[in-house]
């Protein structure tokens, strides 16, 4: 059953009410989510679905489901499930999901600053990557460092842009990401543009302004395969 993505319009949702649609042994269904699932790099967000009568389920993360459209909020081990029709409040884990909101944000600014094919990626609460097919002699962490947090001084505000496939398919340019596929929702894209800087397609979270991200530092560069230079980035503002 599709879920309303409201973290899609509003990444600084923190809670919202819910009805339960489908329990299954594999998680919870909602008819609309706040929650983040897995995916594009960004890990599936955890918190609590609250019943009506105080009790409190713990979700220890949030994936999609097999059909497209579907969120399943995957309950902690022990906690208790609810029943389907059952209304809930949910709540994220703000502590959490806000430092992966910049940290991905920042990937978007490295991936201006390091000019190259991006062929791989991750993002944790604490640390973010981005691999790129590039020679290793051209990544140095100090001029990554002064070059994206001086981006990130400009405080420019980010905007969500949706195209419709055919235009992407004339902009291929705005795929940077090698092995992921930009996410596609009946027809249409949905990008990320930070005016000036950055647009390509994605469908993670992300803060409102730039200057949000404080600062970043490169903390290592690894050579991980042919194709592969890692560059991995902690919050440092
Ligand atoms: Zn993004």
């Amino acid at each position: 059953m599709n879920t309303e993505l409201l973290f899609r319009d509003d990444a600084y949702l923190r809670s919202a009410t819910a009805r339960v649609t489908v329990v299954t042994e594999r998680g919870i269904e909602l008819d609309r989510t706040i929650f983040y699932p897995l995916g594009g790099g960004q890990p599936g967000d955890t918190g609590v679905l609250v019943r009506e009568n105080g009790e409190r389920i713990a979700i220890a993360d949030t994936r999609k489901g097999e059909a497209p459209g579907s969120i399943l909020h995957v309950p902690a081990p022990g906690t208790p499930w609810p029943e389907p029709g059952e209304p809930l409040m949910l709540e994220i884990d703000w502590a959490r999901r806000y430092p992966l909101m910049r940290l991905h944000t920042a990937l978007h600014l490295l991936s201006c600053v390091v000019i190259a094919p991006v062929s791989g990626g991750n993002i944790a609460p604490d640390k973010a990557r981005l691999d790129f097919d590039i020679d290793m002699g051209l990544l140095d962490a100090e001029r990554i460092t002064r070059e994206t947090n001086a981006l990130i001084t400009s405080g420019v505000a980010t905007e969500t842009v949706w195209i419709t496939d055919g235009e992407l398919e004339a902009q291929p340019e705005l795929v940077k990401t090698m092995s992921v596929q930009p996410p596609r929702n009946a027809g249409r894209v949905r990008l990320l543009k930070i005016p000036g800087i950055d647009l390509q397609p994605c469908g993670g979270t992300h803060v409102r302004n730039i200057a949000e991200i404080g600062g970043i530092r490169v903390t290592r560069i690894r050579n991980e395969g042919k194709r592969n230079k890692r560059v991995e980035i902690v919050l440092a503002g």
